[in-house]
């Protein structure tokens, strides 16, 4: 084992839990009552709900306690996330399967979390690319490729694509080795770190290139960075296999059927049931269920081998600060202790 492996403190799931700042004037004086008890070491968020009115007619607000392994409150920056989450990136290196989502509705900062310019996509490719270097030294030579999908109304689409393919993208599995390979995708070698750059920003071309309304359809489809690793120690022998799989999700909020129509209801409806399916599933592994629904979506389905077993998962719960925001806050925060 090359690193400390991540803290077992309570099997192999964790949630964190980030609340993004209030961005600007017209957001000020709008934000909700979110406290943090302590800043700095913070795991637990109290929401004050929404007025109820008690049987004798008086309007309060009741405090809701959520506690996760970790809160970031708004002034936190990606480098303190990024510290938090680091050994568990470094563990795909040890050869485990690493699979960690950002989870909420849109606006909350998960785009923000994982793919912006010092997000945990480039931070963590950055770093496994310098641990790579370093390991030269102790005779580890590692190869890494990386792979970027989206799940869009339970259909996969390749963020990598060089023109237009018309091939579809599929899901196979290989049970003996447990691993997934995705066929019709390109895998890229990361192998210096321009191309690093260079791939990041090609899936963020190709991702508005799809769609005229871009962050509209962002919104509405998953979207998986998987960076495989594979190991050989030339003087002992050894070798090691492990994934890192980071996923942004599809915003959170539940749009009622009733207000979509043809096309967003389809949307709707597969953004209801993926992340449904995915809530099942890290509920069904937590309690140590022999069965676990992965066939019931795509996205599940395409991260079997990255959920459960020996993999590690880690969920990020982002939040808005904002009263406005209130129900999908308390709605989110619900969902992150349900699968906690
Ligand atoms: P989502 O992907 O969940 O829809 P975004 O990541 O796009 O949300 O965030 C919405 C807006 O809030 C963006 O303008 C983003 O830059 C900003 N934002 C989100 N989180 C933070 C943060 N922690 N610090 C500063 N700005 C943030
Ligand atoms: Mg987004």
């Amino acid at each position: 084992v090359l690193f400390n492996k991540y803290q077992e403190l309570k099997g192999n799931i964790r949630v964190m839990c980030r609340v993004r700042p209030v961005l600007d004037e017209a957001e000020e004086g709008e934000a909700a009552g979110i406290a943090f008890p302590d800043t700095k070491t913070s795991s637990q968020i109290d929401v004050t709900g929404p007025e109820e009115k008690s049987s004798l007619g008086a309007i309060s607000r009741k405090v809701l306690p959520f506690e996760f392994d970790r809160v970031f409150s708004p002034g936190t920056h990606n480098e303190d996330v990024f510290g938090e989450i680091s050994q568990l990136v470094q563990s795909a290196l040890d050869g485990y399967n690493v699979c960690i989502f950002c989870y909420g509705q849109t606006g909350s900062g998960k785009t923000y979390t994982m793919s912006s310019a010092d997000g945990m996509i480039p931070r963590a490719t950055h770093m496994i690319y310098d641990t790579i270097t370093k390991l030269r030294e102790k005779s580890w030579t590692y190869s890494m490729e990386g792979s970027f999908v989206e799940v869009y109304n339970e259909e996969l689409h390749d963020l990598l694509a060089e023109g237009r393919s018309s091939k579809k993208l599929e899901v196979r599995h290989d049970e003996a080795r447990k691993q997934t390979t995705v066929a019709n995708c390109r895998s890229v070698a990361l192998d210096s770190a321009d191309r690093v750059e260079a791939m990041l920003r090609q899936a963020q071309g190709n991702r508005s290139v799809a769609a005229t309304k871009a962050n509209e359809r962002s919104s509405r489809s998953h979207s998986v960075f998987i960076l495989r690793l594979a190991g050989e120690n030339s003087a002992t022998g050894e070798r090691c296999e492990g994934t890192l799989n980071l996923v942004d999700l599809a915003g959170s909020e539940r749009l009622k059927h009733s207000q979509a129509e043809g096309e967003r209801m389809r949307e709707t409806q597969s953004i209801n049931k993926s992340l449904a399916c995915l809530g099942d599933v890290i509920e069904a592994l937590g309690r140590g269920s022999a069965h676990v629904p992965y066939r019931n979506s795509k996205l599940t389905h395409l991260l079997q081998y990255s959920l459960g077993g020996n993999s590690k998962t880690l969920m990020f719960v982002m939040v808005s600060p904002l009263e406005a925001h209130l129900k999908e806050t308390i709605t989110s925060l619900r969902f992150a202790t349900k699968v906690h």
